[in-house]
C-alpha cells in the first residue's frame, strides 16, 4: 500500500491552495493508472471524503511538501518514523522539497526527494526496475553522500490522469484544471518555475477539451477555474481551446488568470463569447519602478487596457496587488492606488504581502544580503516576509 500524503497548512496559505492540491494529486492518480494499491490521505480536507483515517501508516509514504504546509508535513513524518512500524520508503515531492531536498535527506525526514514531474518519476522509483542513479529528478543517500540525478522535464503531459473530475468528486464547489504547466515570465517573488521545473509546457488542445467534456458532460460541472499561470500566454492554443468550449454540451462558465500583457482586445472578447466568466490579473503594483524591481514587463496603462476590454467582454474581474514590494516609496502606493481608483469599483481587489519563496530572485537576494541562511529558512515554521527581513536588516537584526 502507498499513501499519497498533503498535510494540512500550518500558516494561513501563500501561493495558490488548489494549485498545491491539484499538484499532489496528479501523483495519487498516476500510481493507481499504473496499478499501484495506493490511497491518497488529505489532512487538509474537512469532510474526510478523501481521508481515509488509517491504522498505521502504509508501506510507502508520499508526502507532498509546499512552502505553506511543510511545518506540518515534517511534524507528520517525524511522527511515522517513529512508530512501531514505519513505512519502508518515505518519498518527498513538492516546491519546498525540490529546493531543500538536502537538508530534508540530512534530517532523516525522507529517503528520496523528488524535484519535478513527481507523476512520472515515483512510479518509476517504485517499480524499481532501473537502478536508482538513472531515475531522473530524484536525490537520495548513498554510502554517506547525496546524490542528485539528472534533471529531465517529461514532455508528454497528455500522459497525467485526468485530476480535474477526481477533486470535483472529493465535493469542491468548482472544479479545477490545468492546461499548462510553467510560465514564460520570470518575476522575482514567484515559484511558479521553481513548482513546475522550469520552462513552459503545454497540453494538447484535444486532452484539455477531454478533460472539460468530462467535467461537465459526465460530471455536470457548473464552474471550472484554469489555474494555469498565465493562461493568455499562447494566442493560437486560446482560440483553439475556445473553440472547443463552445462546442461543449451543458451549462458551465470557466474562469482563468492571465498576466495583463499577454491579453488582447481580440482575446478577451472571444473568451467572453466562450463561455469565460472571470479573469484574475496578478497586477502587484501599478509604479513603473516597483513593476521594474518585480522582474514584471508591462506599464499601468497595460494593466488599464486588460482590465476595461475584459469588462467589455462581459467579464468579472480581480486583480491582485501586492504590499511592501521592494524599493516601494508612498509615490509608488499612491500610483497604485491612483490607478485601482481608475478601475473604478466593480473590479474586485485583494492585496498580499509579498513573501519570500525558496527558489526564487528574492530569496537569493535574501541569501546574499544575510537576511536568512538555508539553515535558518528551512527551520523557520512560518511564512517569510519581504517586509519584515528588510527592517530586520535595517536593524542590524
Ligand atoms: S507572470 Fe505570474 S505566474 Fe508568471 S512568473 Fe510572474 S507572477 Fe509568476
Amino acid at each position: 500500500m502507498i499513501e499519497v500524503i498533503f498535510a494540512d497548512y500550518a500558516r494561513p496559505a501563500c501561493g495558490c491552495p488548489p494549485l498545491d492540491r491539484y499538484s499532489f494529486g496528479g501523483v495519487f492518480l498516476a500510481l493507481l493508472q499504473k496499478g499501484w494499491d495506493a490511497r491518497c490521505v488529505n489532512l487538509a480536507a474537512k469532510n474526510g471524503k478523501d481521508s481515509p483515517r488509517r491504522e498505521g501508516p502504509a508501506e510507502v509514504c508520499c508526502y507532498a511538501i509546499f512552502f505553506g504546509n511543510k511545518a506540518n508535513a515534517f511534524l507528520h513524518m517525524e511522527n511515522a518514523r517513529r512508530l512501531p512500524k514505519p513505512p519502508r520508503l518515505i518519498i518527498a515531492f513538492g516546491p519546498f522539497a525540490s529546493v531543500f531536498s538536502d537538508e530534508i535527506l540530512l534530517s532523516g525526514l525522507a529517503d528520496i526527494v523528488v524535484k519535478d514531474d513527481p507523476e512520472f518519476v515515483i512510479p518509476a522509483v517504485l517499480e524499481g526496475r532501473s537502478p536508482l542513479k538513472t531515475v531522473p529528478n530524484i536525490s537520495y543517500r548513498h554510502e554517506g553522500t547525496i546524490i542528485h540525478t539528472v534533471k529531465h522535464s517529461f514532455p508528454n503531459l497528455d500522459e497525467i490522469p485526468f485530476i480535474g473530475p477526481y477533486f470535483y468528486n472529493q465535493g469542491h464547489p468548482r472544479a479545477f484544471l490545468m492546461t499548462a504547466r510553467g510560465c514564460q515570465h520570470h518575476c522575482v517573488f514567484c515559484d511558479r518555475n521553481v513548482h513546475w521545473g522550469g520552462g513552459l509546457r503545454y497540453r494538447s488542445v484535444a486532452n484539455v477539451l477531454d478533460e472539460v467534456r468530462d467535467l461537465v458532460e459526465n460530471n455536470q460541472a457548473g464552474e471550472i477555474e484554469l489555474l494555469d499561470e498565465d493562461f493568455a500566454a499562447d494566442q493560437k492554443r486560446l482560440t483553439a481551446i475556445c473553440a472547443g468550449m463552445r462546442r461543449i454540451k451543458g451549462q458551465f462558465f470557466w474562469a482563468c488568470s492571465a498576466c495583463v500583457s499577454s491579453v488582447n482586445k481580440k482575446m478577451l472578447f472571444l473568451m467572453g463569447r466562450s463561455a469565460c466568466r472571470e479573469i484574475y490579473f496578478g497586477v502587484e503594483s501599478a509604479s513603473p519602478a516597483v513593476l521594474h524591481r518585480l522582474g514584471k514587463r508591462y506599464s499601468r496603462q497595460d494593466i488599464l487596457n486588460a482590465v476595461r476590454w475584459s469588462q467589455e467582454a462581459g467579464l468579472k474581474v480581480e486583480v491582485m496587488i501586492t504590499v511592501d514590494n521592494p524599493g516601494e516609496t508612498e509615490q509608488d502606493r499612491n500610483l497604485t492606488l491612483s490607478a485601482l481608483k481608475e478601475l473604478g469599483p466593480d473590479v474586485k481587489v485583494s492585496t498580499n504581502r509579498l513573501v519570500i519563496l525558496p527558489g526564487t530572485a528574492l530569496y537569493r537576494e535574501g541569501l546574499r544580503k544575510g537576511w536568512f541562511t538555508r539553515q535558518s529558512f528551512f527551520e523557520d515554521e512560518g511564512l517569510v516576509f519581504y517586509g519584515d527581513k528588510r527592517q530586520e536588516a535595517a536593524y542590524g537584526r
